[in-house]
């Protein structure tokens, strides 16, 4: 008989690839398994026409944490790609995150004070309605951060495609990602690095998963089991491991048995243009509620900057759509409203209760995760 893995790991996305790598350097053995046909999780790119082409969505690297950004670029060095999406509302372009350039294309207003003053006249409205009390929902919220005229034009519109939910209905925190600037600053995060691996993710993919055991199209729950005397054909996972890292959906592991927790899901359009630059920039979103996509992403913008992008003669565009999951699909956002985090939270309280399974990741955490807190949850588990 084989001598057992150390850990058994399920899902080859970063938060199992990094604890995979940090079990090796431990002198650890681990077999990660996916589902899928490729390693990577939502982070794989394809290659098409030479432009790495985020498969399952615009992925952004960025984090304030220096202990993350020095452990990421110890496997692949990460360019100065530098996020600045635009909006597009009715065919006008606006910078986002909302700053002073954002407001000189909305008001004219070329001075802080002359947008303060705007936004101050804006947001006392918004209180007067709310009779003083505290933001209850993204609407409200959002239209005290930032005032109408952006609430009705870059906000609502996106917001609503993108969770399929009223602002009125959604939790304020979402809205709370995006910053408020009185500086011509375009920069969407605030963090102090940010770029995408040179050469695209799936280096960081395959660095970290360097020398270790893999096995690709395997669903833990067709071939593994929870019960020390499984039927069918399917072996214990403790016949394999000492542990086990899941970081499935967490309602999946423990058979749905309180229910089944809310994603929304993305689809993507993807051609291929015959122009060497189609929109100018990485990301465009579409604010307007009757444009049915919510963006417009041009993966060469990612990796190749002045003469490069000149020198790829097509692009590779990706129209997104944003709808409510359904099982068989892939779910991306988890749906942090009321109900579900309750749900999700019953689903935490069964998961501290096993001692030899690490559970972690957007999924088996049911959080909205970008990718360094992943990392950074994945840094900081004892291997
Ligand atoms: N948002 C918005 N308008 C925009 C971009 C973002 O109102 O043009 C709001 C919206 O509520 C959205 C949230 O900010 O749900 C986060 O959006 P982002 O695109 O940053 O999320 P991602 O999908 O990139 O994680």
């Amino acid at each position: 008989m084989m001598k057992k893995y150390d850990y058994l790991i399920v899902g080859a996305g970063l938060f199992g690839c990094v604890l995979a790598y940090r079990a090796k350097q431990a002198g650890k053995r681990c077999l990660v398994i996916d589902k899928r046909p490729h390693a990577g999780g939502n982070i794989y790119c394809e290659t098409i026409e030479g432009i790495n082409v985020h498969k399952y969505g615009a992925h952004i690297f960025h984090t304030s944490n220096k202990m993350v950004w020095d452990f990421v670029n110890s496997i692949v060095e990460f360019n100065r790609y530098t996020n600045s999406p635009m909006a597009n509302y009715q065919g006008r372009l606006y910078n986002l995150p909302f700053n002073m350039n954002t407001f000189y294309q909305m008001w004219g207003v070329t001075t802080p004070a002359q947008a303060e003053a705007i936004l101050a006249e804006q947001r006392m409205d918004v209180q007067k309605q709310m009779h003083g009390r505290e933001p209850q929902n993204l609407e409200e919220q959002a239209r005290l951060l930032i005032g109408n005229d952006i609430y009705e034009k870059l906000i609502k519109g996106y917001t609503e495609k993108q969770w399929g939910r009223k602002c009125s209905n959604l939790p304020a925190f979402i809205i709370k990602r995006l910053p408020v600037r009185m500086t011509f600053d375009n920069n969407y995060f605030n963090d102090r690095f940010q770029g995408i691996p040179i050469g695209g993710y799936n280096k960081l993919i395959d660095g970290l998963l360097d020398g270790i055991d893999i096995k690709l199209n395997c669903n833990f729950f067709d071939e593994y089991s929870l019960q020390e005397k499984p039927d069918d054909n399917k072996i214990c996972w403790h016949e394999i491991a000492h542990k086990l890292i899941y970081s499935g959906p967490i309602d999946e592991f423990f058979g749905y048995r309180y229910g089944e927790l809310r994603y929304r899901t993305v689809s993507f359009e993807t051609t291929i243009e015959d122009t060497p630059n189609y929109q100018g920039n990485a990301v465009v979103n579409y604010t307007d509620r009757e444009i049915p996509f919510t963006r417009i992403i041009e993966h060469k913008h990612f990796e190749m900057f002045g003469s490069d992008l000149y020198n790829c003669p097509k692009t590779v565009i990706s129209r997104e759509y944003s709808t409510e999951w359904q099982p068989g699909m892939e779910p991306y956002y988890p749906v942090n409203d009321a109900d579900n985090n309750e749900l999700a939270d019953k689903y935490r309280q069964l998961a501290a209760l096993e001692t030899d399974i690490i559970f972690g990741g957007r999924l088996a955490d049911y959080r909205y995760y970008d990718m360094a807190p992943v990392v950074e949850q994945a840094l900081n588990i004892q291997i």
